[in-house]
């Protein structure tokens, strides 16, 4: 399924938080928009990795967004490495998004920039023909590169036209 917007969130909710209202405006505007937790915020102080479930769901529903999708890394201890990377650049191959949404570079919870890093990275490699990866059984060396990746305070990445 090709979206055009992806937006990458390093816990659930942060997705809603940080560009929430965007992505309401732009499904209204017939825009095909998916959400892809890293993690599923099991270190969280408030709540649990079960209501943050619910809540996810719920709120993808509420939002209208075409799919919604958990990587299950470790919150508090994921790192921007090789093997994540390629599980992002999966995600980004198998749904060639036209603008990539992440969280901001700088704040204060590790997670946030490490996964706006994460992001940023696997976008560029994404594109890279020399990196191949498997998606649903099928083979696949190459996806569409997005053109644009925005972080959630509004910083643009990389803006490749
Ligand atoms: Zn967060």
């Amino acid at each position: 399924m090709k979206l055009d917007i992806l937006a990458f969130g390093a816990h659930p909710d942060d997705v809603e938080l940080g560009c929430g209202a965007t992505i309401a405006k732009e499904v209204s505007l017939g825009k095909k928009v998916g959400i892809v937790d890293l993690t599923r915020g099991e270190l969280g102080t408030r709540g649990s990795a079960a209501v943050r479930e619910l809540e996810a769901a719920k709120s993808a529903t509420i939002l209208g967004v075409s799919v919604r999708e958990n990587m299950g890394f470790a919150d508090g201890f994921f790192i921007n490495d090789k093997n994540h990377q390629l599980e992002i650049i999966k995600m980004i191959r198998k749904y060639q998004p036209e603008i990539v949404l992440c969280n901001a570079v700088d704040d204060r919870h590790i997670d946030h920039p490490k996964g706006s890093s994460l992001v940023s990275d696997a976008c560029f490699l994404s594109g890279l023909l020399k990196i191949e990866t498997e998606i649903g059984g099928e083979y696949k060396k190459n996806g569409d590169q997005n053109k644009c990746i925005i972080t959630s305070n509004g910083k643009i990445l990389n803006l490749i036209l």
